[in-house]
C-alpha cells in the first residue's frame, strides 16, 4: 500500500527526540505503512489479532503492578515487575490523551525468557498494530510476545 501524507506526518513524530529521546523506529527505514503490514501479516499468519496480544500484555501488566515496582510472582509461571513513571507521553497517532510512562519486565520461568515493555506499547499495539520499528529500543517482536506471554491461537 502507499503511504499516505497522513501516514507521513506521523512517522515524522516517531523520529528520535520528537517525542521520545530514541524515537520509535531504530534503524528501520521502512515506510511506516510497511512495517504497519508486515507486522500485521505476521499476526494473521499466527491466527492471533493485535487486540488480543495487547491484552495479555495488559492483564500481566495488571497482575504485575501490586508489586509497586517489585518482582513479584504471577501465577501459572511469571515474575512481573511495573513500574510507573511520573510522565506521560502523546502517542504519535495524535490520539487526544496520554500515555503514561511506565517499564513492565515479564519473566516467563519455564523457558526463562524476558520482556520489556511499555503502556505505549501495549497502545499502540492495541489501537494502531504498531510494534515499532527494527532496532528501536522497545520494538516488540511478535514472537517474542507470542512465546513469553503464552499467546495461543483461538481454541
Ligand atoms: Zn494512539
Amino acid at each position: 500500500m502507499k503511504q499516505t501524507e497522513q501516514m507521513k506526518e506521523i512517522q515524522a513524530k516517531m523520529k528520535p527526540g520528537v517525542i521520545t529521546l530514541d524515537g520509535f523506529l531504530g534503524a528501520d527505514d521502512r515506510n511506516l505503512i510497511d512495517i504497519l503490514e508486515d507486522d500485521d501479516a505476521e499476526v494473521k499468519r499466527l491466527s492471533l489479532t493485535h487486540e488480543k496480544i495487547a491484552a495479555r500484555m495488559l492483564e500481566l501488566r495488571e497482575a504485575g503492578k501490586n508489586g509497586l515496582g517489585d518482582m513479584i510472582g504471577v501465577p501459572p509461571h511469571y515474575e512481573v515487575s511495573v513500574d510507573i513513571a511520573r510522565g506521560k507521553l502523546p502517542c504519535p497517532f495524535g490520539h487526544r490523551g496520554l500515555i503514561r510512562k511506565s517499564m513492565i519486565r515479564v519473566r516467563n520461568i519455564i523457558n526463562d525468557r524476558e520482556i520489556i515493555y511499555t503502556d505505549m506499547n501495549i497502545h499502540m499495539i492495541k489501537e494502531h498494530g504498531f510494534y515499532q520499528g527494527k532496532g528501536s529500543p522497545f520494538r516488540l517482536e511478535i514472537s517474542d510476545l507470542v512465546e513469553i506471554l503464552d499467546i495461543g491461537p483461538p481454541e
